[in-house]
């Protein structure tokens, strides 16, 4: 979501004139994108902002946005750090006015506002990561409240855009040459678009899954989404899947504990079990979808019998990816009121064996890959050799591959000749 709106935001400042720069030091305006998931973010703000500007001193103009900018409003202007506006995650679609009021001399510009109905849907088109791939949000905000979780707090209600305006951005997009959109928000599968839904012709159990097929039928050529709720992933979605050849083969579904009486205490609405069900599904589908999680470790409370219960499932999930964080308390969050009890060696360890468990995952997920032939969309050179090209099958694995004429922007048939780390190389075919 961050690095979509950073892109966004980029993309609105050129259409005002601006001049995008990558080079720090020529810069006349340095905007920093914040995110306050974890405790560490927070804390290289102050740094980065003291390096840009010691003392909190010198001509150029230095803003914050994203969550940070959000939750500490008014204080980010104390101590005189040199920070000159702040602009809220609900307002960056206004992030050019609080630049000219702050250029203007108006001293401290803060803009906070607009955190429900005035969000910027708008889709980057100049200032994106790739030609070829686009973030379409399609969801913002969050009402679920986990206990450890500041985003309900940083990012607001849950508000969804019409599936009408959905499409209208894909078509565009694919009008452009992407060939590839991700579906974005916190929680994509809780979609709920109220009474304009555009989706009347589309058949599914939920929005989303109605979603899913109005977007597959645009005719772009893949399709991915994430993050999906574990509680609110319907079955239909698989079934959506395999109905639409450019509905990619990749579901992020985070799981976050192995044991119930820790999910209870972070309030996240499902079981073990009925995660597990909806994983058999995943599974169980005549496509080969890649499933990726997010997992925390050292939640206060946490004893080793409930660690066993994440190892356990890690092992049973098979996961291609997971994201394992070591808990720390978000300031405002019920979880912060919990005693913080797991000691941080404790939580090392349990981050290195849950890491040491999915790496064995990812090798075999890995290994299994060599000898097939996937469709790779081709994104740029590859950093190590400029003969080969790298990209993403639909599983959302990273392949470099020797190209063989390809260039940027192909979907390629590549088949996998080895696997290393996180990598897995090929040839076209
Ligand atoms: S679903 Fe839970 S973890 Fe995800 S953003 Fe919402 S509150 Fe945070």
């Amino acid at each position: 979501m961050n690095v979509s709106d950073s892109e966004r935001v980029s993309t609105l400042l050129e259409s005002e004139g601006f001049e995008i720069t990558s080079d720090e030091g020529s810069a006349d305006i340095v905007l920093l994108n914040t995110c306050s998931v974890r405790e560490k973010a927070e804390h290289k703000l102050y740094t980065r902002v003291g390096q840009i500007k010691p003392g909190g001193k010198g001509e150029r103009l230095v803003g914050v946005m994203g969550c940070v900018a959000q939750l500490e409003g008014e204080t980010l202007f104390e101590k005189d750090r040199g920070i000159d506006f702040v602009v809220g995650t609900r307002a960056v679609g206004r992030v050019h006015e609080a630049i000219r009021l702050a250029g203007s001399g108006k001293g401290n510009v803060i803009d906070l506002k607009g955190r429900e109905d005035d969000y910027d849907w708008t889709v980057a088109d100049k200032s994106r990561h790739s030609p070829f791939v686009a973030f379409v949000p399609i969801i913002e905000g969050c009402n679920k409240f986990c206990t450890y979780c500041i985003v309900p707090f940083s990012r607001g209600r849950e508000k969804s855009l019409p599936a009408s305006e959905i499409v209208r951005q894909v078509l565009d997009l694919r009008r452009t040459g992407v060939k590839e959109v991700h579906l974005i928000g916190q929680n994509v599968n809780s979609y709920r678009p109220g009474t304009d839904t555009g989706l009347e012709d589309f058949r599914g159990a939920t929005p989303f899954s109605r979603l899913l097929r109005a977007v597959a039928a645009t005719g772009i050529e893949r399709i991915k989404f994430t993050t999906s709720f574990p509680r609110d992933f319907h079955p239909d979605i698989v079934d959506a899947i395999e109905e639409n050849d450019n509905l990619c083969n990749w579901v992020h579904l985070p799981v976050q504990s192995g044991s119930d009486r820790l999910l209870r205490e972070m309030r996240r609405g499902h079981t073990i079990d009925s995660y597990k069900k909806k994983i058999d599904r995943i599974r169980s589908s005549s496509r080969e979808i890649s499933l990726t999680t997010d997992i925390i470790v050292g939640f206060p409370g946490e004893t080793e019998e409930d660690f066993r219960g994440t190892k356990e499932l890690v092992r049973h999930c098979r996961y291609d990816a997971a994201y394992i964080f070591k808990y720390s308390p978000r300031p405002g969050t019920p979880a912060a009121a919990l005693e913080d009890d797991v000691t941080d060696q404790t939580k090392t360890r349990r981050f290195l064996e849950l890491e040491e468990i999915q790496k064995e995952n990812v090798r075999r997920s890995l290994s299994n890959s060599v000898g097939k032939v996937y469709d790779v969309l081709a994104e740029k050179a590859s950093e190590r050799d400029d003969d080969h090209l790298s990209g993403h099958t639909t599983c959302h694995k990273v392949v470099n591959f020797a190209g063989n004429g390809a260039v940027p922007g192909d979907i390629c048939r590549v088949k996998i000749t080895d696997a290393k780390s996180n990598t897995l190389f090929g040839e076209r075919v």
